[in-house]
């Protein structure tokens, strides 16, 4: 157990030992000092945070919409939000083992999720794929999170079996016709617009028939829809689409290149998903809760048992992160990597939230304790974190089930590696 910070302090030089040799040569290879970086980085996270945002990462709370613009505007004035677009279009023009850096650090810190759905999916999409008029009106917004964006993929009955959706777009002269539905589509109900892929050719492979098409949350005929998860939380939403009207300038690439963006989407950003930072934080926590905790002796050889493989589990899923992303820096990504990446990634914060769950189990149910004691001197409170903390162990089930469930990640290593 790590009760105290010299402890904590020597277990994490341990760990990022192996970026003094590997990552560190593959940055200086790419160009930059991996040590440095992650240096800057961390004095940032350690005395930018805003203080409102800081003690909400204490107690694991849920960050509004304007906080995260706070935030990311912050970090876009180091010129950092939008460092992995190329610097023709404002960017840094990061490799992915930098943007990795980046990602891993922000989340080891626990600052708020960055909207990725405009800066890392739609802004390379529209840098790669887009027209001049596309990207002098949608890139500048991103960038400076004035427009939030949202990623309209997934269907009733088309989200592992994409290529069977149905949203139908038709093209009359100077508009498309959007017709269906999206679903589970994250925040939203905070987005202005959403990117979509739409179906404008029923006939022919499936594939063939999608289009990438940019819609302004805000045109008539649009209806978002919470879906509340059984976090109590609202991420989610339906969004339907009733006779809406989308200008034909605002097709993406080519009719029927909706497939080929969806594939550059996904593989931009398949090693972000193993969130190993965010499994660094969550491991610090539960350390930090079992150090004010009274265990008996049994419990402590249990509990030290538990976190000790826990902590296995993280450092080599790590180095093997670290491993992959080297390797596709070099443009020798292997096409399992992701898969296994995110199926360990996921079961990972998984194992770790049950773990902090039963630690926590132990004093009580989590309940707002200012409903019923207001703050009466010495009425004990339990740990602050707790209700935060069961609501991300809740939400965390989602994580074996979005950017693609793992047993659609295990068909892929199957495929892949045993040829089945
Ligand atoms: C919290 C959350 C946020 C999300 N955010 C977004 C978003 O912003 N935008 C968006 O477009 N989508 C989003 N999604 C949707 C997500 O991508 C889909 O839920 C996911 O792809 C699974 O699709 P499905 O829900 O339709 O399940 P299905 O595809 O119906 O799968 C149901 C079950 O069957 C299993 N299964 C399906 N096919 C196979 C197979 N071939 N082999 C083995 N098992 C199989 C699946 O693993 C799963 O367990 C989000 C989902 C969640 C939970």
């Amino acid at each position: 157990m790590f009760g105290d910070s010299a402890d904590r302090g020597r277990w994490e030089a341990a760990v990022f030992e192996p970026e003094r040799s590997a990552v560190q040569r593959a940055a200086a290879t790419a160009g930059f000092d991996a040590m440095q970086f992650r240096a800057e980085l961390r004095a940032f996270c350690r005395d930018q945070v805003p203080a409102d945002i800081r003690q909400q990462i204490g107690k694991h709370q849920y960050f509004s919409r304007e906080q995260r613009i706070r935030w990311q505007r912050l970090l876009q004035a180091q010129g950092w939000f939008v460092g992995h677009w190329p610097k023709a279009h404002g960017g840094q023009g990061w490799g992915q083992l930098q943007r990795f850096i980046f990602i891993e650090e922000l989340e080891r810190a626990g600052t708020p999720w960055l909207t990725h759905f405009g800066t890392s999916f739609l802004g390379p999409v529209l840098c790669a794929f887009g027209n001049d008029a596309q990207r002098a009106r949608f890139l500048g917004p991103i960038r400076d999170s004035e427009e939030w964006w949202c990623q309209g993929f997934s269907e009733p009955g088309s989200g592992s079996d994409l290529a069977s959706l149905k949203l139908r777009a038709e093209r009359g002269e100077s508009h498309y016709r959007v017709n269906g539905q999206k679903t589970w589509t994250t925040m939203a109900q905070w987005a202005d617009w959403i990117f979509c892929l739409v179906r404008t050719q029923a006939s022919g492979r499936p594939q063939a028939g999608i289009s990438f098409l940019l819609i302004d949350l805000k045109s008539p005929g649009v209806t978002v829809r919470p879906i509340e998860t059984f976090d109590g939380g609202q991420h989610v939403n339906e969004v339907f689409f009733d006779d809406v009207e989308v200008p034909l300038a605002n097709l993406v690439g080519q009719e029927g290149e909706g497939w080929a963006i969806a594939k550059f989407i996904v593989s931009r950003e398949r090693l972000l998903v193993t969130e190993i930072g965010k499994a660094f934080h969550l491991l610090g926590e539960l350390h930090a809760i079992a150090a004010t905790m009274k265990l008996g002796l049994g419990d402590t050889a249990t509990f030290r048992r538990r976190a000790a493989e826990l902590e296995v589990q993280y450092r080599s899923l790590r180095a093997t992160a670290y491993a992959a992303v080297i390797e596709a820096e070099a443009g020798r990504e292997h096409p399992i990597d992701a898969s296994l990446l995110k199926i360990r990634g996921s079961e990972l914060q998984q194992a770790i939230f049950d773990a902090i769950t039963d630690l926590l189990a132990r004093n009580g149910l989590a309940f707002q304790i200012e409903g019923i004691a207001a703050d009466i001197v010495g009425y004990r409170h339990g740990d602050p974190r707790l209700p935060g903390l069961l609501h991300e162990h809740l939400h965390s089930r989602a994580a074996s089930i979005y950017g693609g469930s793992n047993e659609i990640q295990r068909g892929i290593i199957a495929k892949t590696e045993l040829r089945v």
